[in-house]
Parts: C-alpha cells; structure tokens; sequence
C-alpha cells in the first residue's frame, strides 16, 4: 500500500500530461459543446417567443388606439372639428413607441397628422421626403421594416369617413430584445461554466484519478515492485481496483515463489548454489573496499552415496535436511550456509581472526554434520570433508574460490575422509597434474604406452611360486614410467579405468596363454580390479576372454578393494556369485586400510586377503604392526582364507610372517614388478631350478630352514 502511495507521488510520468490532456480535454470539449449547444438552443426559443410575444403586444396596443380613434373621430370628422382630430391624433402620438397617428380621408388625404420627430427612423424617412408632402411621407414610414403600420377605418353608419393611420415604432421591442440576448448570453456563459466545471469536478474525482492511481500502480507492478491502489469506492472503478490490487498481490505471490525457486534450495530451504555465487561476489566486493580477508569453506559428505543406496532416498533426503539445520545452527547469523546441490555445502564466513578460528569453525561443522541420526530405526553417522579457500589469498574471483575450496575439499577426502584442508597452491598444480593425466591417459591406450608388469608371489613355506600381481605401467614418452599409484585414481573419477582395466585383463589372459604355449607354468596371475570397472559386469567380459586364450578358472585371481563392497551390495553378491561360477579366485586387497568392517568378509566371500604393506613394513619391531598383522592372520585362519603379505622388503620381515604362518609373500626381497620379458626368464629359471631355485630365490640366499626356524 505505501509503495503503491509513493509511487503516486514520486513516478515520474512522461506519457501522464499527454494522457491527461487526452481524455480531460476530449470530455472538456464534449461537455462544453453539449452544454453550449442545449443552453444556446434555450436561449434561441426563450428570446424567439419573448419577441412573438412583444410584438404581439406591441400589435394589440395599436389595435386598442386605431380602434379608440375610429370610435371617437367620426364626430369630430362630421362636424369638420379638426383641433379636435388634431388632439387626437397628438394624443395617440404621445404613447409610448407611437411614430405617427394621421387621419385621412377615404381618399387618402391627411386630415390630422401628428408625427413625432424624435424617432430616428421616422426622422431618417421624413428627411427623404419633401417636407410638404406628407403623402409620400407616410408611405415611406410604411416601408420601414422598424415599423408596425396599422390602418383602422373610420365608420359612421356603415359610411367610410376616413381611415387612422398609426406607426409604432419597433425600436423599444428591439432593444428589449438586444438586452434579454446579453443577459441569456451571460446567464448561458455562467451556466455552462457551471455545469461544465461541475461535471468536470465528478469526472475528475470518480474517473481520472483513479484510472490515473490504475496506470501509475501498473507500471509500478511492470517494474517488478509491489502496489496497491486504495480502494474507496463500490462502483465500477472500486471494482477494478480490487480487481487490480489482487492481481498485483498474485503477482507477487507469484514472484516471491520464483524468486524463492531460484534462489533457494527447496529441500532444505538454504540458499542454493546460485544465492551462494551472489552472496560470494557481494563479499568479494565488500572484502575489496575494506581491504578485508573472508572465508569460503566446500562441505562434502563422506559416502552419502551409501544412504541413498542401502535406507533409500527419502531417508537421504531428511539426511540432507538435518545436516542444512544442523550447519545452519552451529555458523553465525553473518554466515552463510548454503547448498549447492547433492551432498555439497558451502559455508561463507565474513571475518574472521586467522586460521586457527576458522581450523574451529571447520571442527564445530564436522562436530555438528557427524551428530548421530536415526533414520529408518538405524544410527547413521555422517562425515563430511571440508575444503577451505580465503580471500584474497587463495583467488580474487567468486570462480577462482569456489575452484580452490572444491580442489582442496577434494584433497581432504583424498588424503583422509572426514577432514579439513585449507588451499594450497601445491594443489593447484595437482590439479594440473590431474588434468594433464586425464588428457596424456587418452593417448596412452592408442598409442601402446600401457604395459604390464608381473610381480611374483611365492609361498613363505616352501618357497613354491604361486603365481605374480599383475601390474599396469604407462610409459610415458617424457615422463618415463608413471605409476598406478598416479594415475589409476585419475583413470577411475574419469571412467577411463574401465576400457583400461579391459585392456589389462585382456592382456593379462594373452601372457598367460603365450608362457603357456611355451611350455611354461606361469602361476596364477592375480589382477587388479577397480571398483567402477567391477560395477561393469565384470564377470560376463572375464568368461569371453578366459574362453578365447583357453584360460582354466585356477589360473586368475581377481583382487578387489573394499570399496568394492561399499557399491550397492545386492550387485556386488550377484556379481560374486558370477566370479565363483567362473570358478576364478577373489582377493581382498589392502586389507587394513579401508574400512575393514568384519561383516563383509562374512557376507562376501574371498579366498585370499592381502596384507597392506604398511603393515609389513614395521615388522617385526613395531608392536602395534606384529599385532595387526597376527590378529589379521588369526582371523583369516578362522575364516579359511589364504594371506598374502605385501611388500615384503626384508628377510626379518619374510622369517616374522612365514613364523606367523602367512601363506604367501610379495615383495622387493623376492623380486620388484618386471616386464613379460623378464617374467618369462623368471619363470624359465624356476621351472629349470625346481623346488630348489624356488626356495633360493624366495630366501635371496639365506638358508630356508633358518629362515623359517625364526
Ligand atoms: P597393489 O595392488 O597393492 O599393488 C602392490 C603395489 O606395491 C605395487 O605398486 C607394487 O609395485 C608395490 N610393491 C610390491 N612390493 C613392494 C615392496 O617391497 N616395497 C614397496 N615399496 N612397494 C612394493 P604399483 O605397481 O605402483 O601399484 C600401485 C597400485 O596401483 C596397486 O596396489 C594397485 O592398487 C594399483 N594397480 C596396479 N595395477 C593396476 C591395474 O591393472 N588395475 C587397477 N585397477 N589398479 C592397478
Ligand atoms: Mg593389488
Ligand atoms: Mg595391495
């Protein structure tokens, strides 16, 4: 109502003066001519009948004095008393308008003649005639329009003694008239002014203003402002106020919502990823004027993925909800908490002191996103990790934060899940780094740049070889070697890892059968498989290949990670099932790093597990390691499965595990990964030494019975 009120007063209104003068000036004119036509047609037959009328009188005075001198004057005429006819006639010609009263005889002949000289007309034709012709003069006076000339006969029993003879002078009559004319005219000025303004004055206040509140409300409205127009009246402007004010306030109902659609998250209500550029770029410009440093924190959750998946989306969704009020409680009211789509948060905090406040504030978040919640009657806890970028250290633009805060958000869940990092230019050139992997990796399958290499596995009993991990390689032509280790998790956010991983299997099976077909027992070749290529119906692609190289089921192992087993469990057992239907074996790999939870080893069963090399590296003087690695050995025994333990890299580490009854050993003392060339001459060896080279190799020299009597 007050915009619509201000608006009124303060619009400025290029098209207002023409509008006004548009329709104020067409009913002007109308009314007027309405007016002026109606009075002036009044006036007309008011002075038209007024005249009727006074002549009509004027008339009927002539006929009252012909008629009194035709009574009286025959004496006079027969007794020949013409001082008695002349002061008749004087007498007649004394009365009011009167020119003239003349007696004459029924041949014409003046008898009595009284003409009053004042009259300007009688004057005028008298003075046309010669003064002595009264005859002529009468005539003349008979002719002027301005006169009204009567003739009585004057009768005596039946004979015509003479006719009477008057004038009246319609001068009187005019002017009469001429005076009633003006004042008609002034009273029909007074009255159309009257009226006009009158109506104008109704018209004004019932219909220009309000269809001028009407025109200024709307284009307060088409401006995107809100307005109203007061509504004080029930006709048919009322109306249309009313009408207009609901329209308006549709249209601002309408525009909250779009505004509210297109800024904020409509699941948990907080600003979206749009508000959040918005806001980010006000405080850029904030921070610029006063010479100020702010905050940007990119909140991600840990495996959210894995709610959705095993308590279904609803339940995700009041997650999200939770975690959007829980972050929203645990910030300022200055901050900002918004989300910008999925798992993904962004907290924008406008000052702070230093890092050590905002290394708090990242600890109070992780503190409120990991509160324990119930969701379809389980506890989940979720964790988040956080990456934080600061203004104008870590970039200048909204662009450039939001990029660092991701990247080291992205660090953060790659270095530890759960933690916060603050940007580092280090990690931009990761970023790079990434990148460049990504795009060198394309060109590296086409070009042949990937090889693989074999590690052997032998057994830390009898020293048998049981069989090598294969493992990828990517020479590249000015890097040299790179590592799985770089690039493997470039290749799997990607989604290069599957045709790559397709490639290694292939290759894997092509080896096998070649050291085969030369009369060569290469051993089990255990491969390595990542999760997103697992998902890929794995096993339908293993079974081709193994039929095309003519591969037995007991000659590949497959090792997987426990993220394996994060994925949707369902396709994981069906994808088991297929694998054991192969009839090939399944390794855990890295067992100890990931998320070890027991009950996956129940429900999914494996034949191997292999011990992270992290683990044997401490062996055997870090206590905590000897009892990991005997507590992972007790467990494995009790489930039936075989161990393997990698990285093997000293003989006290291969005496502590062969003592602990590790089955298998992989490592640096044995041999370092080597191409299929080598491999090949490995195995020829070994097949030429026996149980013996086996053992020699597997000892690097030392006495197999000592060794294992540690
Ligand atoms: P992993 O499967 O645990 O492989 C064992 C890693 O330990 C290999 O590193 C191997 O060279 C290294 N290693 C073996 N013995 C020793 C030792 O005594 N000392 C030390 N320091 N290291 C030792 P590599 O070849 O760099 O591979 C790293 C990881 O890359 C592998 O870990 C595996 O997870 C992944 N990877 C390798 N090849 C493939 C592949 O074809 N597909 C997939 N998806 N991942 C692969
Ligand atoms: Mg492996
Ligand atoms: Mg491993």
């Amino acid at each position: 109502m007050e915009g619509a009120q201000s608006a009124n007063v303060t619009i400025a209104d290029p098209e207002r003066g023409a509008m006004r003068f548009g329709l104020r000036a067409k009913f002007i004119v109308t009314v007027l001519l309405i007016l002026t036509v109606t009075m002036a047609a009044n006036t007309w037959y008011f002075v038209h009948t007024s005249t009727q009328r006074q002549e009509q009188q004027l008339r009927e005075r002539g006929h009252a004095l012909g008629r009194l001198i035709s009574l009286i004057s025959p004496q006079a005429i027969i007794a020949f008393d013409y001082l008695q006819l002349n002061d008749y006639t004087r007498e007649v010609s004394a009365q009011p308008d009167v020119v003239y009263g003349v007696i004459v005889t029924p041949k014409g002949i003046p008898i009595s003649t009284y003409i009053r000289g004042a009259d300007a007309a009688t004057r005028h034709q008298a003075q046309a005639a010669r003064p002595d012709d009264l005859v002529e003069t009468l005539r003349r006076l008979g002719g002027e329009a301005d006169l009204l000339s009567l003739d009585f006969p004057i009768v005596h029993n039946d004979v015509e003694l003479g006719r009477f003879l008057v004038g009246l002078s319609r001068g009187s009559l005019h002017k009469e008239i001429h005076r009633q004319l003006v004042t008609q005219l002034l009273l029909l000025a007074a009255v159309v002014l009257f009226l006009g303004a009158a109506i104008y004055t109704v018209f004004r206040f019932n219909v220009l203003q309000p269809i001028q509140k009407l025109i200024t409300a709307s284009r307060v409205v088409a401006r995107g402002e809100y307005a109203v127009v007061d509504v004080d009246s029930t006709d048919e402007f009322g109306m249309l106020a009313r009408a207009f004010n609901a329209m308006a306030s549709e249209v601002k109902h309408k525009q909250e919502r779009l505004q509210r659609q297109a800024n904020f998250d409509s699941l948990t209500g907080l600003p979206n990823r749009m508000m959040a550029f918005e806001r980010i770029g006000l405080e850029v410009q904030r921070a610029k004027r006063q010479g100020e440093r702010f905050a940007l924190m990119f909140i991600d959750l840990d495996n959210f993925k894995d709610v959705n998946d095993s308590l279904g989306h609803p339940a995700g969704d009041r997650l999200l909800v939770d975690i959007g009020a829980r972050l929203k409680d645990c910030m300022r009211a200055c901050d900002t908490v918004a989300r910008l789509g999925g798992d993904e948060f962004l907290v924008v905090v406008p000052t702070f002191s230093d890092e050590a406040e905002i290394e708090r504030i990242a600890a109070r978040i992780a503190k409120a996103v990991s509160e324990p919640q119930l969701l379809c009657g389980r506890k989940v806890v979720a964790k988040c990790s956080i990456g934080v970028a600061i203004y104008p250290d870590n970039g200048e633009s909204v662009e450039a934060l939001m990029a660092n805060a991701d990247n080291a958000m992205y660090q953060a869940k790659a270095v530890h899940s759960g933690s916060a990092m603050f940007f580092t230019e280090e990690m931009n050139t990761r970023l790079r780094e990434r990148v460049l992997l990504e795009q060198g990796l394309d060109a590296a399958v086409e070009q042949g740049q990937l090889t693989l290499f074999f590690q052997p596995v032998h057994q830390t009993r009898c020293g048998r070889l049981k069989g090598a991990e294969v493992l990828l390689r990517w020479r590249h032509p000015e890097r040299g070697f790179i590592s799985p280790a770089d690039f493997v998790p470039v290749a799997e956010a990607s989604g290069q890892i599957v045709q790559i991983g397709d490639w290694v299997l292939e290759q894997a099976c092509r080896c096998w059968s070649a050291w085969r077909s030369a009369g060569i027992d290469p051993g089990s070749l255990a491969i390595n498989i990542s999760s997103v290529q697992f998902k890929r119906n794995i096993s339908e692609r293993l079974g081709r290949l193994m039929a095309a190289y003519g591969i037995p089921p007991h000659a590949l192992e497959l090792e997987l990670t426990e993220r394996v087993l994060l994925e949707d469990h369902k396709q994981v057992a069906e994808e088991f099932t297929k694998l054991r239907a192969l009839g090939v074996r399944l390794a855990l790999d890295d067992f100890g790093t990931g998320y070890s939870s027991l009950s996956y080893l129940k429900y999914f069963r494996f034949d191997l597990l292999k011990i992270d090399r992290s683990f044997v590296a401490g062996l055997p003087d870090s206590l905590d390691d000897a009892s990991v690695v005997k507590a992972i050995l007790a467990m494995a025994a009790g489930l039936d499965l075989e161990v393997v333990a990698e990285g093997v890299e000293t003989h006290t580490q291969l005496q502590f595990l062969s003592a602990q009854a590790c089955d298998y050993a992989q490592g640096y003392l044995i041999a370092k990964p080597m191409d299929e060339m080598s491999y090949g001459k490995y195995l020829q060896e070994l097949n030429a030494g026996g149980a013996e080279g086996a053992i020699s190799r597997l000892m690097g020299g030392v006495a197999a019975r000592d060794a294992i009597s540690f």
